[in-house]
Formats: structure tokens, C-alpha cells, sequence
């Protein structure tokens, strides 16, 4: 289909600097738990995202020096000459495809842990440090200390430049870098020329752009990123003041403002918590100050809302993390006219949980994410199928759907059954809870896809028994029948049954929720993701009285790693639900329970007309038993192979269904049951 002419906007070449970015799409900075660790797994990523179209490609942010050691976490490094070849391999990787490389250069001050490295760190002002309740404090900078730091940052620059680097970061966001700690009043006590009035403390960032210009800007744009609201009011930078007059200050220094609001959290909302485009009412302002471009985020996914970005004077280059990890090819698809193939961000932040757990970068949209390198998948193309396989998957949710649609590119006949009328398994009925309608883009996606493939039939309504798969005909059988929650009580802080919860006739599990329940509710939160505190809301949003118990110290524990903890916790106590962290359910008489405390294991009874249990998931197994014990009548019917994918084989999030849905699809021909199922990336031994 060719373009539609209204989107021909995006594809203007912009200049920055001395560089020319071919178009409006720029993938601004992200983690991604690959970093300096697994360089080549980095550079494949990236060269993907500059393969399908995007005009910048950036890394996550880059330490400059040994005292921002940011461990555990994984970014980029270049603390000297020896880590320019790693580097290289991206600036390679990226400039393959004509796309310009950009690099945030950090130092990441109070909030290096330096536990690698041991050094000490540094701040504008003694304070404690900011990595999670490490127990260290930054020591406040002499003007010794400003002065090497300035030549770090430049040393890091020229460096850059030699790895190949087109743009070069002066980082001030996410309040993760010094520059930005010495702009905040609340950081920033000193009492010389570098503390004091905002002209003072921006004094280090107009040093640090000026030091970068000089070193490198003949031939590297140089970049700033900047957080023009904090979101804490007064307390912090904010777009109506400080934020603002900071970019009136230095306005046409830099050759590319990148905008955002601050901190991570913040920047990076999950569509649970603000919807595409929610960043516009504070970096709007940028561009009636500095005539110089400006790039901002807002997980933007519609090519309307780019060009109304653009067309309104809020954005000159449409910045995106997350939706160029969901879909690489987002740019090429629109220059192609092929937007319905976008495979739109859900805005889940499951990208997110790689950084934080220190393992590399995954994507519940987008499965090849992070695999790019280590198992060579490519977000597009799929090797062409191998032989006259024919196939019959049963169940259409995320792993099902996405096992089809693979098989069905790779040119396999296959059918896709599901006793459902609507696709979608536990995506169609979790989309329908509050906040995470964009959910349904995990379907939606699948199912307009799989609708333009001849070779793939789509069987709705039709519930699939042992007897029906042996008269089918296919000659492997794959299921992706799902999973059901528990209703015992069975989990992790409870590895029996919880007495009184089975022969309760008011004990609902998540899938009963979703069919309705009445009455004050006590919902007991076991799983520790999303769930329990969603079902907590829609309780209370229907009207009920609600009690959220979980034996964790929080709500929504494992959420700490997609950003959204605070919010989610933050929420349930707005909405008057009334929390109890650190208790256990034991018992249950029908009417009270008993809860335990998870340090002192002293008991508490507290009344409960209804139970909502969140534990464990069994597997919806069955059919896969039943075909299991008739080994002689599948043979007889020709079938080669019956395959458990998704929940059926082991419930877990959506993104692993997708991910197991994918792989069964792609490796079923192709990876011996022995064999290593990755590359790795080995230290070198020098002996
Ligand atoms: P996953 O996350 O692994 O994809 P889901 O629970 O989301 O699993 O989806 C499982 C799907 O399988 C549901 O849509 C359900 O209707 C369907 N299903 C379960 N058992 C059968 C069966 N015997 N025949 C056809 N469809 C089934
Ligand atoms: Fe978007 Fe979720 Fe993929 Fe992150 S993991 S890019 S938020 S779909």
C-alpha cells in the first residue's frame, strides 16, 4: 500500500549540528541489561531498531568514569581507550543501515553505588547516597573535583567521537546525573559560583556543553538531555519555572534539545497510569524558546498523533524507547504505508524489568527482543518452514496467537482453535479491568496479522477434545490451553492448602472476579504482579468495601521492577482500599480469617465476608494428559509431535506466553532438545 501523503512529514531529513538525521524517528536513550557486560547482544539490538527505519539510534546511558559505577545495574561504559571497540560494534551496527549512533555520556554522582569499583562518590553537597538504601554517602565536590570531572567529560567525548558516535549526550534527566543534581536546589547547598542562584547552578551544565562542543562539535552534534518537570511541585524543576528558565538560559548552546520529566518513573509511565502523548503539556514550551530541535517522548505509536506532534510545533523529532523496542520497524512500516502492521507498545514496562534485574531487555510485544544476537531472531523475518508439517494449535491466547502467526509466516497450514467465540485468552478478559485496556493490543496485533494469512484457518467456538485432535489430520499438535487460578490457597507463602478455603462457598479466585462477586471483600494477594492490586480497584470501583493482604512489605511487589509500585500503591490507598503488608492468610471459617504476621508469625482475626485468592496458577492440562496416555492412537493418526506453549506448560506473565508461543514456532525444526539454546558472551582469558 503506498503512503498516505499526510505522513510525509515524518520522513523530512532534520538538521542537529553538523549531522543530518534522515528522518523524524529518533530512538532516544534506554536501558537494557545488556550494556557493557554483552556488547555484541547490544550492537544487534540497536542495528535492528536502524534497520527498520529509525533515524537516530541511542544507548542507555554510558558511565564516564570508574566513581559512577552504577552496579548491580548494567549500562554502557567508557571509563578509558579499552572500552571504545565495544562501543564501535553498535556505532557499526547502526551506521550499516544510515542511521546517525548517539551516546548519553553520564556520570551518575550520589547515585553510583561504586560497589564495584569502591571508589567514592561524588555530589554537589555532602548527602546520602541515593542508590537503594546503600549504605554510603557522597562526598560534596571541591573545585579540584569539578574541574577533573569536566575533564572526564571530555575525555568521554573525545572517546565517543573515535567509537564512531554522530551525537554526543550532555545528560541533566531522570535525576541521575551530576549535572542534573547540581541544578537541584535540594541538592545542590553550596555556597561558591556553582551553588546558589539557577545561573549558578546551571554554571556545570553550560561547562559540560561548552567542553563537549569544543572537544568534538566540528564533527558530533551535541545533545542535551534535560527533565523540565520533576513532578514535586516546588520542591523540584519544573516546567513553569526553573525548568524553563534553564532552557531560556542556554537555548541555543546545544544542537538538539531531548526533553523529558523526571524521575524514571515518571518519564517511563505504563498505560495503566497516562496515555500516549502525556509528556506534551510540560516540554511544549521548548520550542517557542530555542530555535534549536527538540526531541520528546510519549509512547507514541499512532502515526496521527506523530504528525499532529510535529504539525502543532510541540516536537521536531518523534523521540521513542519503548515503542522501538515493541516494534523496531515502526518507521519503515509507516514510510511503507503499512500501519496496520505496527505492533503497537502495550505500555506494560516489562522492557523495563531487564534493567532491573540485570538480564537482557525482553518485550512482551516484540519477542525477538534481546535475541537479536544470542539466538539471531529477527523482528520480521522468520526462516521459510523446512517441511510438509501441518498443524493444529489449540488455544488462542497470547501464546497460542503468536505460535500461529509464526508458523503461518513460516508457510505452515495450520489451525488455530479456541472454545472462545472472542480470541485472546487471558489478554481479552485482563484488558477489560481497569487501566489496562491497551492490553488488547497483545490480540489485537495476532489476529490482524493471522487475518491475512491464507494458510492459517481461525476455528472460534470450538472447544477441542482428545477424540477431535486425532481425527483432525495435523500432523503436529501444539496446545495453549492456558491456565486457572488456585482456589486452595496453594503458593509461595503457603505450600499447603489453606484450611477453610476449600469447603468455603465464598472464596473467588481472579477468573470468578472477572464473572462478578459481591459483598466486602478481602483480597489476598500472593502473586505479587499487577493483578491483585487491579482487582482491588475494579472492587472498589464497583462499590465494595476492600482489604488488599499480602504477605510482602508492599503491594505489587515483583511491580517495583516495571516502574510502577509507587503509583499502583499510591492508587489502592487513594481509592480507600485498606492495606495490610506483611500478613499471611492460614485460615479461613467461612467468615473471619486468620492472618500471620511474616516476622513475629503472632496471629490476628479479622472478619471477611468474601475472599479473593491470588496464589498460584495450575495448568490447564488436560488435553494434553489425555493425549499423553494414548501413544499408540496419536501414532495411528500421524501425529509426529503434541507440544505444551505458554501458561499450559508453566503460567506465567503474558510476555514468556508470547516468548514460548514464538519460540515453539520458530525452533520446533531447528534446536535439539540438547543443544545450547543461545550464544553467550564469554570473558576472554588472557594466559
Ligand atoms: P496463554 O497465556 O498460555 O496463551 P491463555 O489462558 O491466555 O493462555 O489462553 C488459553 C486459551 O485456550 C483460552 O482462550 C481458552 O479459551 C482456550 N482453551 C482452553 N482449553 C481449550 C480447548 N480444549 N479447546 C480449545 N480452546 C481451549
Ligand atoms: Fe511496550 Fe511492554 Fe514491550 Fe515495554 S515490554 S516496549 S512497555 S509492550
Amino acid at each position: 500500500m503506498p503512503r498516505d501523503s499526510r505522513f510525509d512529514i515524518l520522513f523530512e531529513p532534520v538538521r542537529i549540528g553538523p549531522v543530518i538525521a534522515k528522518n523524524r524517528f529518533y530512538q532516544v536513550p534506554h536501558c537494557n541489561g545488556m550494556g557493557y557486560a554483552r556488547p555484541q547482544a547490544h550492537a544487534a539490538m540497536r542495528g535492528v531498531k536502524a534497520e527498520g527505519g529509525w533515524a537516530v539510534v541511542s544507548t542507555e546511558e554510558v558511565e564516564i568514569h570508574p566513581s559512577s559505577d552504577i552496579s548491580p545495574y548494567i549500562e554502557g561504559r567508557l571509563w578509558d581507550d579499552r572500552d571504545v571497540p565495544a562501543l564501535a560494534l553498535m556505532t557499526d551496527a547502526v551506521h550499516k543501515h544510515g542511521a546517525l549512533a548517539a551516546i548519553e555520556l553520564v556520570h551518575t554522582g550520589m547515585n553510583a553505588s561504586n560497589l564495584y569499583s569502591r571508589e567514592i562518590s561524588i555530589a554537589p553537597s555532602p548527602i546520602a547516597s541515593s542508590a537503594s538504601y546503600v549504605p554510603a554517602q557522597a562526598r560534596g565536590m571541591s573545585k579540584a573535583d569539578i574541574r577533573n570531572y569536566r575533564r572526564w567529560h571530555r575525555d568521554a567525548a573525545l572517546r565517543a567521537r573515535r567509537a564512531g558516535f554522530d551525537i554526543i549526550y550532555v545528560y541533566a534527566g531522570h535525576s541521575l546525573s551530576l549535572a542534573m543534581h547540581f541544578l537541584q536546589s535540594r541538592h545542590n547547598h553550596r555556597t561558591d559560583e556553582y551553588g546558589g542562584s539557577l545561573v549558578n547552578r546551571a554554571r556545570l551544565l553550560r561547562e559540560l556543553i561548552e567542553d563537549t562542543k569544543e572537544a568534538v562539535g566540528a564533527d558530533c552534534a551535541v545533545a542535551v538531555r534535560f527533565a523540565v518537570d520533576e513532578l514535586r511541585g516546588a520542591d523540584g524543576i519544573s516546567a513553569e519555572s526553573e525548568g524553563r528558565e534553564v532552557v531560556e538560559m542556554l537555548a541555543e548552546l546545544p544542537d538538539l534539545w531531548d526533553v523529558n520529566v523526571s524521575d524514571w518513573p515518571n518519564d517511563s509511565k505504563t498505560s495503566r497510569f497516562a496515555a500516549e502523548g502525556y509528556q506534551e503539556a510540560f516540554v511544549r514550551f521548548v520550542k517557542t524558546v530555542t530555535t534549536k530541535p527538540v526531541v520528546g517522548v510519549g509512547r507514541f505509536t499512532s502515526p496521527d498523533t506523530m504528525v499532529s506532534q510535529i504539525r502543532r510545533g510541540v516536537l521536531d523529532l518523534i523521540g521513542a524507547a519503548r515503542p522501538s523496542i515493541a516494534d523496531p520497524f515502526l518507521p519503515k512500516k509507516i514510510e511503507r504505508g503499512d500501519v496496520d502492521d505496527i505492533r503497537e507498545c502495550i505500555g506494560c514496562n516489562v522492557c523495563v524489568t531487564g534493567d532491573y534485574t540485570m538480564t537482557p531487555i525482553r518485550c512482551t510485544q516484540n519477542p525477538t527482543m534481546g535475541e537479536e544476537w544470542r539466538k539471531g531472531w529477527h523482528p520480521e523475518s522468520v526462516p521459510p518452514r523446512s517441511g510438509n508439517d501441518s498443524f493444529l494449535v489449540v488455544g488462542a491466547g497470547p501464546s497460542g496467537l503468536e505460535c500461529a502467526r509464526v508458523l503461518g509466516r513460516r508457510g505452515y497450514t495450520v489451525h488455530l482453535a479456541d472454545a472462545g467465540e472472542q480470541f485472546g485468552g487471558r489478554v481479552t478478559r485482563e484488558s477489560r479491568l481497569p487501566g489496562l485496556a491497551a492490553w488488547a493490543r497483545v490480540r489485537d496485533y495476532r489476529l490482524n496479522q493471522l487475518n491475512t494469512l491464507q494458510n492459517v484457518q481461525l476455528l472460534r467456538g470450538s472447544r477441542v477434545t482428545a477424540e477431535e485432535v486425532l481425527e483432525f489430520g495435523a500432523t503436529r499438535v501444539v496446545i495453549a490451553t492456558g491456565s486457572h487460578w488456585r482456589r486452595d490457597g496453594v503458593g509461595r507463602a503457603n505450600v499447603r492448602p489453606i484450611p477453610g478455603f476449600d469447603a468455603a462457598h465464598n472464596v473467588f479466585t481472579p477468573d470468578d472476579v472477572l464473572d462478578g462477586v459481591t459483598g466486602p471483600v478481602l483480597v489476598f494477594d500472593d502473586d505479587h504482579y499487577y493483578l491483585g492490586a487491579v482487582l482491588a480497584e475494579k472492587l472498589r470501583l464497583d462499590g465494595h468495601d476492600v482489604t488488599l493482604v499480602t504477605p510482602a512489605e508492599r503491594v505489587s511487589a515483583w511491580t517495583v521492577n516495571t516502574l510502577e509500585q509507587h503509583a499502583i500503591q499510591k492508587r489502592v490507598l487513594d481509592l480507600g482500599v485498606e492495606v495490610c503488608t506483611n500478613r499471611n492468610v492460614v485460615e479461613f471459617d467461612g467468615s473471619r480469617v486468620v492472618l500471620e504476621c511474616t516476622y513475629t508469625a503472632r496471629h490476628t482475626i479479622a472478619p471477611a465476608a468474601a475472599i479473593v485468592t491470588l496464589t498460584s496458577r495450575l495448568p490447564n492440562d488436560d488435553l494434553a494428559q489425555q493425549l499423553s496416555e494414548l501413544p499408540d492412537a496419536t501414532a495411528a493418526a500421524g501425529i509426529v509431535a503434541i507440544t505444551s506453549i505458554g501458561d499450559c506448560l508453566a503460567p506465567g506473565t503474558i510476555a514468556a506466553a508470547v516468548y514460548s508461543g514464538h519460540r515453539h514456532a520458530r525452533e520446533f525444526d531447528r534446536l535439539a532438545v540438547d543443544e545450547m539454546p543461545f550464544e553467550r558472551e564469554l570473558t576472554e582469558i588472557h594466559r
